[in-house]
């Protein structure tokens, strides 16, 4: 094997629910070097007041956002993240507009990336039921090892990657209504299978596919562009998402990915067709099963969510018109009333 083969081949260096690695670069923590990195940054526990509230999990269990850290280097926290999170940062003081038209899109994708990464990270160590000694951690192993190439795509943030003929994800940004306590204006939901995830960071609101080679935002254009030219109450993005969400767990990727020009500190990613890849990228949009799901989310029963006509939602009154929703409507006002 080659030296650049053998460097190349560290990038990939994780563990399983350990605390004896970095969680990014794969280095060994020792007494000089180790740091504790937060899910979500300081800044924004300081922002919106979030030191003494807590996230639920995927298994139910709520969870201080104070406690929740994991292993990091001193290299990747004190250089490479904190140089990403100086330009999430800036961007959202600055507000909407600015956010929009200046935070570059790829730094916006490293930092969803990270934070969906952090938390799949943290749930390796956490029973799925904490009651049960035998109980499986939330994220298994083999799950975890499934998300390498999300562990390569944010090595891009400490290493040289290339992106040559694609951009790994869907990204949308809206403009949100917002409260008056900092921290009714936070909000983060992922689904893990479809890889999808939704921040609400005061009046800026993300919606990010991260493995759909911006599929959506070409194909589906048209049909979101309803959330992108209004201003949105927290009800109406969290319906942007459902709707993402189940659109990509009817994906079907047509590409695989191809790793060249490997130096120790760089290399390209080309996006190539898969070659048996037959049929259509989305299966067929079931009504019934987005109905069960928009009911499972927001209550208030099946039949609302089974219209005749187009797709239920927040975003309309009964005439088709947008409908201006107050900032707080959530999950007790029906779709389309
Ligand atoms: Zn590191």
């Amino acid at each position: 094997m080659t030296p650049t083969r053998i460097s190349f081949e560290k990038w990939f260096e994780r563990q399983y629910a350990s605390m004896e690695l970095c969680f990014l670069c794969g280095k060994t923590l020792t007494k000089d070097n180790s740091t504790k990195e937060h899910i979500f940054p300081q800044w924004i526990l300081n922002k919106f007041d979030l030191w003494d509230k807590s996230i639920t999990l995927l298994n139910g269990i709520r969870y201080d956002y104070k406690r929740s850290i994991i292993p990091c280097c001193n290299v990747c926290n004190n250089e490479h993240l904190s140089k990403l999170e100086s330009i999430i940062k800036n961007g959202v003081e600055k507000g909407y507009q600015f956010f929009k038209e200046n935070v570059p899109l790829i730094a916006i994708y490293q930092w969803c990336q990270l934070i969906f990464y952090k938390w799949l990270y943290k749930e390796t160590f956490f029973k799925e039921n904490v009651k049960d000694p035998h109980s499986e951690k939330i994220v298994r192993k083999e799950n975890f090892e499934s998300m390498s190439l999300n562990h390569l795509l944010l090595r891009s943030i400490d290493k040289r990657i290339k992106f040559e003929n694609f951009f790994p994800g869907s990204i949308f940004i809206c403009h949100l209504k917002t409260g008056q306590n900092a921290s009714d204006n936070f909000d983060y939901l992922d689904a893990v299978p479809e890889q999808c995830i939704m921040l609400r960071l005061g009046e800026i609101g993300i919606v990010v596919m991260l493995a759909d080679s911006e599929i959506q935002k070409y194909v589906f254009a048209d049909q979101y562009r309803v959330y992108l030219s209004n201003i949105l109450a927290p009800i109406q993005l969290k319906n942007l998402f459902i709707q993402c969400m189940y659109r990509q767990h009817l994906f079907n990727d047509p590409y695989s990915f191809e790793l060249k020009d490997i130096t120790d500190d760089s290399l390209t990613i080309s996006q190539i067709p898969k070659e048996n890849f037959t049929g259509d990228v989305y299966t067929e949009w079931l009504h019934t099963d987005y109905a069960i799901l928009l009911n499972q989310v927001f209550g208030g029963g099946m039949h609302n969510y089974l219209v005749e006509k187009g797709i239920p939602s927040f975003l309309f009154d009964k005439d088709g018109n947008f409908k201006d929703r107050a900032f707080d409507s959530d999950g007790t006002i029906l779709p389309n009333e």
